[in-house]
């Protein structure tokens, strides 16, 4: 039996109603494909603060990174917005990151055939979405430095530094590379170089790597455009590479295709140690401690979980293939809720799921 070790951060918000299940739903799988993976919790984001005043506490950081994979649900809560900004969960996040060294986002954005009428957008424009946002994780303006707020001026000043060297670059078109040659082979490299010199940096760099691989047919597109291309024809794309703010929000953007933010799952890779798995969603406190939370971006980050960080592809089609029966049966949370399907809760498709797998 092939033991392993994860860390589960249920964090905030609804994380540990999505985590609820994803346990549930691990166990069975283990069960079923012969695996021993033992879940170890620790605290992380708004919780993990309440207890020791800090998001990301070490004894997290440490299980972590001991562990084979880590499987995060969401944290945030708009009652820490007030809190320094080294305090606050999200800060947890960029922690966990950079002590993980992960510097790659890979977030597949697929329309399910069971989904098409909760986009929306026209069945026809979505219908053939499958892409993947491959975004750099741990550079770029989001951990550039100089940064901060000039208070001896007449008016507030604050400033963020957008910076890039060729070796992270580099490193993140490896990763796209890699991908795309497990698809259709075509990147889309997008940035700002009309204006920033850290994308001119970027489009050369990426040139110079892809052109070394002969297989690879590599687009270039500036960030507005590629905003305006995914409302507009969404599925010409296939692999999507870029910087750490553009990936943010053309995620989020990419995300909306197939009808709910609580269908996307994340990876976030570096080239050897254990992986962060996490839905692409936020904490959601509108809905949270309702029970009515779509639990499938979660359950599919578990799957991305199984295939890429423990390599057991057999466990991770049974789970997608069990997401995929209860949707096309018109089971949906939700958020999801469409003419005449069926609304159950989260923990109500949890159990749903389970029987399929
Ligand atoms: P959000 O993703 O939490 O919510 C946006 C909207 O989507 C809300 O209406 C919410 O109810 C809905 N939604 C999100 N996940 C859902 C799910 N699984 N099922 C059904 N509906 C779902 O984004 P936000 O409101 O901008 O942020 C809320 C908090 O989450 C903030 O504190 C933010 O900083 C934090 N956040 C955390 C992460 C993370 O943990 N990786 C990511 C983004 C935002």
């Amino acid at each position: 039996m092939k033991k392993y070790k994860i860390v589960l951060l249920s964090g905030d918000g609804i994380g540990p109603e999505i985590s609820e299940v994803s346990k549930k739903v691990l166990k069975k799988l283990s069960k079923n494909h012969n695996l021993d993976i033992e879940i170890i919790e620790e605290l992380f984001g708004g919780i993990a603060y309440e207890k020791y005043g800090t998001p990301a506490p070490d004894k997290t950081l440490d299980q972590c990174k001991k562990s084979d994979a880590v499987l995060l649900a969401c944290v945030g809560d708009i009652k820490y917005d007030s809190l320094a900004r080294e305090l606050r969960p999200e800060s947890g996040l960029l922690k966990l990151r950079s002590a993980l060294n992960l510097f790659a986002n890979i977030r597949p954005v697929k329309m399910r055939k069971s989904l098409l009428d909760a986009s929306t957008l026209k069945k026809e424009i979505v219908e053939h979405v499958d892409l993947i946002v491959v975004r750099e994780l741990i550079g770029g303006i989001y951990f550039g430095k100089p940064r901060g707020h000039i208070t001896n001026t007449k008016i507030p000043k604050a400033f963020n530094t957008m910076v890039y060297d060729a070796a992270e670059i580099e490193r993140i078109t490896e990763i796209a590379i890699k991908i795309a040659n497990q698809r259709n082979k075509k990147i889309c490299s997008v940035d700002k170089s009309n204006v920033l010199e850290v994308s001119q940096l970027w489009r050369d760099t990426v040139l110079n790597i892809t052109s070394k691989d002969k297989n690879i047919s590599l687009s270039n597109m500036y960030v507005d455009n590629a905003a305006m291309q995914l409302i507009r024809d969404p599925g010409k794309f296939d692999v999507i590479l870029t910087s750490n703010l553009f990936g943010d929000i053309l995620s989020d953007l990419a995300a909306m295709l197939t009808g709910s933010i609580g269908m996307l799952p994340s990876a976030s890779l570096n080239n050897d140690g254990p992986g962060v798995f996490e839905p692409v969603h936020g904490s959601a406190p509108d809905i949270a401690g309702k029970n009515i939370a779509n639990p499938i971006a979660m359950l599919l980050s578990a799957s991305m979980m199984l295939k890429i960080g423990l390599n057991e592809e057999e466990a991770s089609e049974n789970l997608e293939t069990a997401i995929d029966k209860v949707l096309s049966k018109g089971f949906r949370t939700a958020d999801l809720a469409y003419g005449s399907s069926e609304v159950l809760s989260c923990s109500e498709i949890g159990d749903k799921i389970m029987d399929e797998i």
